[in-house]
């Protein structure tokens, strides 16, 4: 076993441990062998990994405009953190940057949320609104009132406005 292994093993049981889905720890980790990853979950939870379906998006998650709001909060730490370890461009200098799908930026993320505010995310909607950000299937968009930004997707409830201050956002296309 080599020491890149080890690594991802590491970070596989860290990801277990604060409870993301089993196949979703599989595309992150970059362990390939099912079987192993089972073995951890195991050892880790004492049960079988939940077989149920994975969500298609973020929304799922999203319940009442506090979900909204911690969500859309969870990505602007998420972003910084980037920001600051020299992941992405800032979001000054590039207006698009992109966010990366990182397993140690998620976690780093997951407890600075929980420690800073209090509130305990379930990091499978952490993971669903980065990657839902990254692939355009919900938009991150900046309140014209509050400047705050936000996860808007105008087609479900609680998305359609800033879930901070409640202005309807007006697409600028
Ligand atoms: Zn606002």
């Amino acid at each position: 076993m080599e020491v890149k292994d080890i690594k991802n093993i590491q970070i596989a049981c860290d990801l277990i441990e604060s409870g993301l889905r089993l196949p979703l720890v599989n595309s992150l980790s970059g362990i390939e062998s099912k079987r192993l990853l089972r073995g951890l979950w195991k050892e880790i939870c004492g049960e079988k990994p939940n077989p149920g379906q994975l969500p298609d998006s973020v929304i799922r998650y999203i319940r009442d405009y506090q979900s909204a709001a911690e969500l859309s909060g969870f990505v602007a730490l998420y972003r910084s953190i980037q920001e600051n370890q020299g992941q992405i461009e800032s979001y000054n200098k590039v207006r698009n940057s992109k966010l990366l799908l990182n397993p140690l930026t998620l976690l780093e993320t997951w407890r600075a949320f929980k420690k800073l505010t209090g509130v305990s995310i379930d990091i499978n909607a952490g993971y669903y609104v980065v990657r839902d950000i990254i692939f355009e299937i919900v938009l991150y968009a900046t309140c014209r009132s509050c400047s705050a930004s936000f996860i808007f997707d105008p087609s479900k409830r609680h998305t359609e406005r800033c879930p901070f201050c409640r202005t309807l956002y007006i697409s600028k296309l």
